[in-house]
């Protein structure tokens, strides 16, 4: 495929005019003659890199929010909302979990993010080179200190160059605090570290993770529904690497693109913008091109409407017109699709309608989807608290 006439990101404040071949799920700056057998042209829209959500539990992506906050830490949240033979979460695990982690790659294609760090086992759905979205792989994670007893020996053998993710500090109290330190003394506060809220973290903590390169993840509206607060603004403001996660619907407002618009009221957008890109490409320790649109880089790429703004202010303000994952189209919208890119529907695209959203057109059958899901769930369907309609 050729896209031409776009601007093209290269950064959270600049864009330049440039075409772009796509072969072999990659992206070429320099012409490629046999890649030509489709040309978009796409004037008046901005290419950036495709998203990258650092946190997710994609399977729990229908639920409505649990808990009747607030909370002083997320055991107290875990203790008081399971209920796992109480409506509503006994009828949500019953819908099969194949069905649930898909409508989870659903939620974040909606969003423009092409890359996921799902917090939770990989089924094998999630290792099918078919699933839409990219699901991190080279990475060790465990829940928390709390419920993952074997934690410090998944960090021991965590190779030096993946991460290694685990719910730490989410709290407001002294125990959560005090999980930094629990960490600090095992050794396992390190580069490869990523500690997932962190919304314990004073003054007091901030200079043991900036020294040993760790990093954090940051879910706005999750935490501020169980615990009231989220990450201090010494902490946003201090050099430690952050990226933005959603978390799951269980506790989160919404998608990634809701979180950016909550998380701008404090930081800048061109922070936000590194956050969802290269900055949080880095912290997973991404291969070479992630977060960024390059040459020989993936064709991971999220289009929008192109409205003069640098980047990360338009990232704040549009809505994915166009998804590519790997080179391949994902995700439409309806009017960009009929006006710019005809032949999506015989492409495999099935349509779904999505609230405050408009009409999609998806690489997964979501008329099938929404029927599996709605014998168990019947007419109240929500994704990531949008209601959908196939
Ligand atoms: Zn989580």
């Amino acid at each position: 495929m050729l896209i031409r006439g776009a601007r093209v990101a290269i950064d959270a404040t600049k864009a330049m005019n440039r075409s772009l071949w796509i072969q072999g799920g990659r992206v070429s700056f320099s012409p490629i003659r046999e890649a030509e057998d489709l040309v978009l042209d796409l004037e008046g829209f901005l290419i950036l890199p495709g998203l990258i959500n650092a946190h997710d539990h994609l399977e729990m992506n229908l639920f409505p929010r649990l808990g009747r906050g607030l909370y002083l830490n997320a055991t107290r949240w875990a203790e008081d909302i399971y209920h796992p033979y109480d409506t509503p979460i006994k009828e949500h695990l019953t819908v099969p979990k194949d069905i649930r982690l898909c409508w989870g790659a659903i939620k974040n294609l909606l969003s423009g993010v092409t890359s996921v760090a799902h917090h939770n086992p990989l089924h094998p759905i999630l290792l099918d080179s078919e699933f839409p979205i990219r699901v991190l792989k080279r990475c060790h994670w465990a829940h928390s200190l709390t419920f993952s007893p074997d934690w410090l020996s998944t960090f021991r053998d965590t190779p030096t160059n993946w991460p290694f993710i685990m719910h730490v500090a989410e709290g407001v109290d002294e125990s959560a605090r005090r999980e930094v330190h629990v960490l600090a003394e095992a050794g396992a506060l390190t580069d490869s570290t990523v500690l997932v809220h962190g919304v314990a973290i004073k003054s007091s903590e901030l200079m043991l993770i900036s020294s040993s390169g760790a990093s954090l993840i940051w879910c706005p509206s999750s935490n501020h529904f169980t615990l009231g607060r989220s990450l201090d603004v010494s902490v946003l403001a201090s050099d430690i690497p952050i990226a933005l996660g959603t978390d799951s619907s269980m506790t989160a407002a919404g998608d990634l693109l809701d979180e950016l618009r909550l998380a701008c009221r404090i930081v800048a957008p061109e922070r936000l913008f590194e956050m969802v890109t290269s900055e949080a490409a880095r912290i997973l320790k991404m291969p070479f091109g992630f977060g960024r649109i390059c040459h020989a880089g993936p064709a991971d790429l999220l289009v929008i409407e192109d409205d003069g703004e640098i980047p990360a202010g338009s990232l704040l303000s549009k809505y994915p017109q166009l998804v590519f994952v790997k080179g391949r189209p994902v995700l439409a919208s309806s009017n960009f699709a009929e006006k710019y890119y005809p032949s999506a529907p015989s492409r495999g695209f099935f349509a779904l309608q999505v609230e405050r959203r408009g009409l999609y057109l998806i690489a997964l059958n979501a008329p099938s989807l929404v029927h599996e899901t709605k014998k168990v769930l019947h007419d109240d369907l929500r994704l990531a608290g949008k209601a959908i309609a196939a």
